[in-house]
């Protein structure tokens, strides 16, 4: 596989703080052209030659922003225990409702424009429950969990200009630990 052109933008770069825009449809070709690369970009990052190969870091998602674009789309990339993948493509989204229970992942949360260690919990809802667009412009509702459900707010929370380094408490960084369930 040929990995795609694609810059990934630091936390330096300002343009992460941009707040993303409504997309409008039908997409253009680019942006076809680009949600297809962002796909192939992250599945690359999960198969073990490829990563290492181009020397990547794994990554489960990526938000268009990243690559410097402030439009409301982002991918999900899920290896099944299969070994297969799936997509998820999120246009436009919309948290429909949330679980009160929170969660947050044990060994800290990773973004591909983060390049350092960072302390620290970041409290994640269990459960949600997004309406969004695909690509062909048809709405639909999603519920998604776990480690999924992390990602897409972790994306969400890119379409928004916020990076999860901003939701860990820099004094306290696992504050409230004891009243989260770690995944
Ligand atoms: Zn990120």
């Amino acid at each position: 596989m040929n990995l795609p052109k694609i810059k990934i933008l630091d936390e330096k770069n300002k343009t992460l703080r941009k707040i993303s825009k409504d997309v409008t449809f039908p997409l253009t070709d680019k942006e076809k052209q680009d949600i297809k690369d962002m796909i192939k970009y992250l599945t690359m990052s999960q198969i073990d030659e490829e990563r290492e190969k181009y020397d990547l870091r794994a990554g489960m998602g990526l938000a268009y922003i990243q690559i410097g674009i402030p439009k409301r789309i982002f991918v999900i990339v899920e290896e099944l225990d299969d070994g297969s993948f799936k997509n998820y493509v999120v246009i436009n989204p919309k948290i429909v409702s949330q679980s009160e229970e929170l969660i947050y992942v044990g060994e800290g949360e990773g973004c591909l424009s983060i390049n350092r260690e960072v302390e620290g919990i970041v409290p994640r809802c269990a459960r949600i429950t997004i309406k969004a667009f695909n690509e062909e412009g048809e709405e639909y509702q999603i519920r998604v969990r776990e480690d999924i459900a992390i990602a897409f707010q972790h994306e969400i929370d890119h379409l928004n200009g916020i990076l999860f380094t901003d939701r860990i408490d820099k004094n306290n960084p696992y504050k409230n630990r004891e009243n989260m369930r770690e995944i």
